[in-house]
């Protein structure tokens, strides 16, 4: 960190402040600095993975759609938002598969999003049957006492012919039947006197329908997207992502300014005076690169309350990597 760097106060960051001396006008850019910034290469991913990747893919989908189901039918069904439920739901096995894509050394695309899609699929039906297991006692004791009281057969009797005649598969029929002969009533949350168009029949099948793409698309999206994400072919691994500095709006200038002219020490000392936490903007600047041979790149977005702006992606040489390592802006 240099001491003599004319940041080192809030309010030198201010934009317009007679104390800023690092305004665009006075930035020089040195002809290896505009070497440096290329801008980042797109991504294509290899579509390589490794000799077990499949296999243990395959399994990690099945644990992911297992702990998804129980999270659905326990936590999300509780929430129940329309169509909202089914999306987070797909996010979150998406989530755990896109987390066996990285160990797993998964870079093709189309086999991480099969394995999200399945997982949704997976959960989704999972949470069926966990309802159709639920639903049976209830099920088996109204048409007991249907057939026991209106035919007058004894419960003993009545008990065992209706358990014999609800096998698993017949339960879930029957389930089915009864929740597309109630249907589903779309209620907005704050009108508790709105009683909504109930969805019945073949509507209530084509929701369902609905609902199942939705869980599938957006666990394939999340898992296909981890596999597609950068990879270092050279070294065998990942590409990771660090913020190295996070300033507000008012310093962002300054800081790009920094950046800009590859001075290191002066970017950390306006990030190191700066308390981002109260301001309503800021400006981000992210290093994705890979661990071992520091190939990367630098990003740099601006956040204005929920809205972030992209404001570049550019090629980092390692040096430049080595640099912000040993000022500590980013960890090994
Ligand atoms: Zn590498």
């Amino acid at each position: 960190m240099s001491s003599e760097s004319p940041i080192t106060s809030k309010s030198a960051g201010r934009f317009g402040s007679p104390f800023n001396i690092n305004s665009d006008a006075n930035v020089s850019y040195s002809s290896e600095s505009f070497e440096a910034w290329k801008p980042a290469k797109a991504y294509t991913s290899s579509g390589r993975m490794g000799p077990a990747a499949p296999w243990f893919l395959a399994l990690m989908t099945v644990v992911s759609s297992l702990i998804s189901m129980v999270i659905y039918h326990y936590i999300l069904n509780l929430l129940n938002i329309f169509l909202i439920t089914p999306i987070i739901g797909g996010l979150i096995v998406g989530l755990l598969v896109a987390i066996a894509v990285k160990p797993g050394h998964c870079r093709r695309f189309k086999f991480a999003a099969a394995c999200g899609a399945i997982g949704g699929v997976l959960t989704y039906g999972g949470d069926l049957v966990l309802d159709t297991i639920d639903q049976r006692p209830i099920i088996v004791q109204r048409a007991v006492s249907l057939l026991s009281i209106d035919q007058n057969v004894p419960i003993a009797d009545a008990t065992q012919v209706i358990e014999q005649y609800l096998t698993p598969l017949t339960t879930f029929k029957v389930v089915m039947q009864s929740r597309a002969d109630a249907g589903v009533s779309i209620v907005s949350q704050s009108g508790s006197n709105a009683s909504g168009i109930p969805i019945r029949g073949m509507l209530f099948y084509v929701l369902m329908v609905v609902e199942i793409v939705l869980v599938a698309g957006s666990a394939a999206g999340i898992a296909g997207a981890a596999a597609a994400s950068r990879y270092c072919e050279d070294c065998g691994c990942w590409h990771r992502s660090q913020v190295a500095f996070k300033v507000s709006e008012l310093s962002s200038k300054n800081l790009l300014g920094a950046i800009e002219t590859h001075e290191w020490d002066r970017a950390a000392a306006i990030a190191s005076n700066e308390k981002v936490k109260t301001a309503k903007s800021w400006c981000t600047v992210s290093v994705e690169r890979c661990p071992r041979c520091h190939d990367g790149l630098i990003r740099a977005s601006q956040t204005e309350g929920k809205e972030v702006t992209s404001l570049y992606s550019r090629f980092l040489p390692a040096k430049d990597v080595e640099q912000l390592l040993a000022l500590g802006r980013l960890k090994n």
